[in-house]
């Protein structure tokens, strides 16, 4: 049997090009190698959106955004979170054995309270969902970008609780993490993410993506002066979209031969080159709701028998079963 691997996105807004080199490329570069399961995270998502109509919008898009990069349904197990119980049934029997500390260190918990954004109890319990996430199916290996390691840490402390508790139960899995693309930066250079609207979406129309590409921030070096490639935030994009040429690009920003609006242009258009094929089979897709629907309904039915199975053996454990009480 090859080994197993998880991952999922939250449907939160428009996919991103770091969504896609931070994880995605993973999952399309792995799938022949391990048995892959593929999840839409929108139970993580109900959290930020309240809006029905936004919410099973974004769930379609990234259904649709799995199919277009090149997944393959019949290869990998694609299913919609919410449609498996076993996540929010695992979620409260983990809740019972988490201490509150371990989630008062998660970096997302602290940037929100840092940020002063108001915290609902779903966003502090994130990463006990996770931990179920991952948990349930046994995987080896989670393929996530650099920002979600702290929670498979917390996945994997929770686990060894619980093994202490009750006996192994669990694989402890493991992050897997590319570290040349750990974080794709954003527009203004922070992290590329939809909190900062600083994005460029895997399905924004060519037109958008150029303006957005020569929106990127730089600091004021001028025409013919050298320029550092390390910290420019057009250049950490060229490694991602222009790998055969980035020696003559890193030569051209040191010798100051290059402009950054000569660098904005050409990245753009190999962004362009590079999402085109994606954003037409996108396009196909919008037209088949139906196949959308059976790829979801599929998955997430096998999903379910393997979590099940999980969950029904937890139940045992912890003394929830029906066995206990004969
Ligand atoms: P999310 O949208 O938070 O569900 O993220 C989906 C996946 O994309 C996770 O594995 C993240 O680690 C990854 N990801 C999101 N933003 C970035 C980024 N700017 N750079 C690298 N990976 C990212």
């Amino acid at each position: 049997m090859p080994e197993r691997l998880l991952s999922g996105i939250k449907p939160t807004g428009n996919i991103h090009i770091g969504n896609y080199f931070g994880a995605m490329r993973q999952f399309l570069e792995l799938q022949d190698q391990y048995e892959s399961f593929l999840f839409i995270a929108d139970l993580h998502a109900l959290n930020q959106i309240h809006n029905p109509e936004e919410l099973a919008d974004n769930i379609r898009e990234i259904a649709k955004a799995y199919l277009a990069i090149g997944l393959d349904p019949d290869k990998v197990t694609l299913f919609q979170q919410s449609r498996v119980p076993a996540h929010t049934q695992l979620t409260w029997i983990f809740n019972s054995i988490t201490s509150m500390g371990l989630l008062e260190r998660a970096h997302a918990y602290k940037d929100a309270l840092a940020n002063e954004r108001s915290v609902n109890v779903g966003l502090f319990d994130y990463p006990v969902l996770m931990a179920a996430d991952i948990l349930l199916y046994h995987p080896k290996v989670v393929p996530v970008g650099n920002d979600q390691q702290q929670h498979v840490e917390i996945a994997v402390d929770i686990a060894q609780r619980f093994h202490h508790l009750y006996g192994p139960t669990f694989t402890i899995p493991q992050p897997l993490i590319r570290s040349e693309v750990a974080v794709v930066p954003g527009l203004d250079g922070r992290k590329m993410s939809k909190s900062y609207h600083n994005v460029i979406g895997l399905f924004d129309t060519p037109e958008a993506t150029v303006k957005k590409v020569m929106a990127i921030t730089t600091d004021s070096k001028g025409l013919s002066e050298p320029k550092d490639p390390e910290t420019c935030t057009i250049f950490a994009l060229h490694k991602l979209f222009s790998t055969d040429q980035i020696e003559e690009l890193r030569e051209r920003y040191r010798s100051g031969s290059i402009t950054y609006k000569e660098s904005k242009e050409r990245l753009a258009e190999r962004i362009n080159a590079f999402l085109q094929p994606i954003r037409e089979r996108k396009a196909e897709l919008d037209s088949q709701p139906e196949y959308i629907e059976r790829v979801l309904a599929e998955g997430s039915a096998k999903a379910s028998e393997m979590a099940e199975k999980t969950l029904r053996e937890v139940m045992e454990r912890v003394g929830l079963s029906a066995s206990h009480h004969g």
